[in-house]
């Protein structure tokens, strides 16, 4: 895609601290790491979220996203995967990636995630019926 920052990384046309690359993704890291070794796993072709990539496309880019895990783990205590689809997400570079994060016992960080709670048993179980069917109409 012409104007998208990754897409012009993947085709070399900008810079990135390439760690690794195979015929369908690549692994570089963040320019505004987390903790330093910070690694973004990315398709070479462009798909924008988890709703545009074809399945098999996907299962090639989670292999990779446990590789760069598997080596990121080498010298941490712990590993954050995360990924974002859609600006209210947080998503801020449209071509689908994944965060892998090494993770320190005494890094500091920490979700910021405000809980809620379901109202009463009927609230809950609305969920589980309205999310079922939903799943069931998926292919
Ligand atoms: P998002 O919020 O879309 O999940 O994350 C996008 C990530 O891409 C951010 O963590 C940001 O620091 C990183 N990023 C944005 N532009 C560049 C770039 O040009 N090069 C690299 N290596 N990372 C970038
Ligand atoms: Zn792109």
């Amino acid at each position: 895609m012409l104007d998208c920052i990754f897409c012009k990384i993947v085709k070399k046309e900008i810079p990135a601290a390439i760690i690794y690359e195979d015929d369908t993704c690549l692994v570089m890291l963040d320019i505004k790491p987390v903790n330093k070794g910070h690694c973004l796993v990315l398709t070479k072709e462009h798909y924008e979220n988890i709703f545009e990539i074809p399945e098999d496309r996907l299962r090639k880019l989670i292999s990779v996203v446990q590789k760069t895990a598997k080596a990121v783990k080498q010298t941490c205590d712990g590993v954050t995967i995360t990924q974002n689809n859609g600006r209210a997400s947080g998503q801020v570079v449209n071509h689908i990636h994944f965060h892998v994060i090494p993770r320190y016992s005494t890094d500091g960080h920490k979700y910021s995630w405000k809980t809620t709670f379901y109202t009463d048993e009927k609230d809950l179980k609305n969920y589980v019926i309205s999310l079922s069917k939903r799943m069931s109409s998926i292919r």
